[in-house]
């Protein structure tokens, strides 16, 4: 037995999953939604990270950024240290891929905000 809290709203449904079965169970879910996240989660956890990235610019020190589809959540750490080491010297458009195929994933990092271009 799981329990899980869901965080696809602000609601958190406070879910059990019971897998003793082959078919899983899940209670507490206020929606659909929440049974799926709850079968994910025990099987293939994922997360869409949103961070910041330095930059090369001292009026932007930092660039926000994202990963362009979900990741796998085992892969944050190791995705935090590759954005820790890397720094923006060009000034990208919010959209700009920052670096691409992370990992080896098959998303890209990119920027969400085109404050570099606005100011430099
Ligand atoms: S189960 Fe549905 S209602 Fe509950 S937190 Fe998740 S999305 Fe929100």
């Amino acid at each position: 037995m799981r329990e899980i809290i869901c965080i696809l709203c602000p609601r958190g449904c406070e879910l059990t999953v019971r897998d003793e079965h082959s078919e899983p169970d899940v209670t507490g879910h206020g929606c659909r939604k929440g049974r799926e996240f709850a079968l994910k989660e025990i099987e293939s956890p994922t997360r869409v990270l949103c961070t910041t990235v330095k930059t090369a610019f001292p009026e932007v020190p930092v660039l926000p950024v994202r990963v362009s589809a979900e990741i796998p959540k085992e892969k944050i750490y190791e995705l935090m240290e590759l954005i820790d080491s890397h720094t923006v010297r060009s000034p990208l458009s919010c959209g700009d891929v920052v670096i691409p195929d992370i990992l080896g994933l098959g998303v890209d990092l990119i920027a969400t905000s085109s404050i570099i271009k606005s100011i430099i």
